[in-house]
């Protein structure tokens, strides 16, 4: 019998498998997992290959009170040829393990957020059940960072893997003196933990290249790029577009700063305005300068993207790009309508069909936005 534990469900992406909930209407309404479908009882096999059919998804979990009754359909399923898997001991054990079950000190630790109408305590349970991955615990990073951890994102990677030096302390905020030749990735986690103990943070020690960066992403719902090298935003636009994973774009020099959301759905993406590394030299924030204060308000705008997406309110910079004069506080949106043809991994005939063998594309060469 095919059967997944609550721990293993949590660890799937939502977009590799459908949830079907047979409990009661009424159950459903008083409380259900994220995203599961109401499929109540009488069960109807045929229709509910319907909906295998046009949720386009391989893999379907059901999940009753207990797993139990659950656990025949899922058979009466995989006798059809479907993957079916039942949820071993139910809604009852999800509830238990507390995916988007919140406690009351939770309650009372984000009442803040969720008396916001359009947030409530149905974003909560959203941004609880969430996984976001930010690359990059730098300037931009470790302020996504502090924001998404305090919102109570419940499961947020960190991919870094840089030791702390003393000209990062000006703008990476979780960094301390004392934290001087420290892994960046490892001191990030402990102060995250520390200021949110409900949340997971998950470490990947490790600089993305084009070999390991697929599946890395792979688990995760959103991506920060907080990166300050060229090379390593066009590879996250490049893996996120072609794993149809949103993500949020930023880069900031000196005063300026710009940030740009992309996801599925015909928008333009970073590829399709920025078209490829440019030639020659670009200078970083080690070279270029960089206002702490800058790179706070950027990378709390990544946080608060990541919190849109994921919640569903608000408008996303989908097709825009925002950008922040810091000296003469001039902002402007900058809208770009539509996703270019020749675009080399959205457009018509793109040329990026796997990061991992276009290795060459993304080689560091010591520059960045
Ligand atoms: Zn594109």
């Amino acid at each position: 019998m095919n059967s997944i534990t609550v721990r293993e469900l949590k660890e799937y992406s939502k977009s590799d498998y459908l949830l079907i909930d047979i409990r009661s209407s009424l159950a459903y309404e008083n409380g259900h997992i994220l995203d599961a479908i109401s499929f109540p009882e009488p069960f109807d096999l045929e229709q509910l290959i319907e909906i295998i059919h046009i949720s386009g998804k391989k893999k379907t979990i059901i999940y009753c009170t207990m797993g139990e009754r659950s656990r025949e359909y899922v058979s009466q399923l995989y006798d059809a040829g479907y993957e079916a898997y039942n949820l071993h001991r139910g809604y009852k054990e999800w509830l238990l393990q507390g995916e988007d079950y919140l406690s009351d000190e939770e309650m009372s630790r984000y009442s803040r957020q969720m008396i916001l109408p359009e947030f409530g305590s149905r974003g909560q349970r959203k941004l609880k059940s969430a996984k976001v991955l930010v690359v990059g615990a730098g300037a931009l990073g470790t302020v996504a960072l502090t924001y998404l951890a305090a919102a109570g994102v419940g499961y947020i990677g960190i991919a870094e893997a840089d030791t702390i030096e003393s000209s990062n302390l000006h703008r990476q905020i979780l960094y301390g003196k004392s934290d001087i030749g420290k892994s960046k990735n490892t001191v990030a986690k402990t102060k995250l933990q520390e200021m949110n103990p409900y949340i997971s943070v998950n470490q990947h020690e490790t600089f993305l290249t084009p070999r390991n960066i697929t599946e890395i992403i792979r688990g995760y719902d959103f991506v920060i790029d907080a990166t300050d090298r060229i090379e390593t935003k066009f590879l996250i636009n490049d893996a996120c577009v072609l794993e149809g994973i949103a993500f949020c774009h930023a880069g900031v020099v000196g005063f300026e700063g710009q940030v740009m959301t992309w996801k599925e759905g015909g928008y333009p993406c970073y590829r399709c305005i920025f078209e490829d590394v440019p030639q020659g030299y670009i200078p970083n924030c080690a070279e270029a300068g960089i206002i702490g204060a800058m790179s706070g308000v950027i990378g709390s705008i990544q946080a608060l993207e990541a919190i849109k997406y994921v919640t569903g309110i608000g408008e996303l910079l989908l097709g825009k790009i925002y950008h922040l004069d810091g000296l003469t506080m001039k902002s402007r949106i900058v809208f770009i309508h539509k996703k270019s043809e020749a675009c080399m991994v959205c457009g018509k005939n793109r040329t990026i069909n796997d990061v991992s063998q276009c290795e060459e594309k993304y080689r560091h060469k010591e520059c960045s936005i």
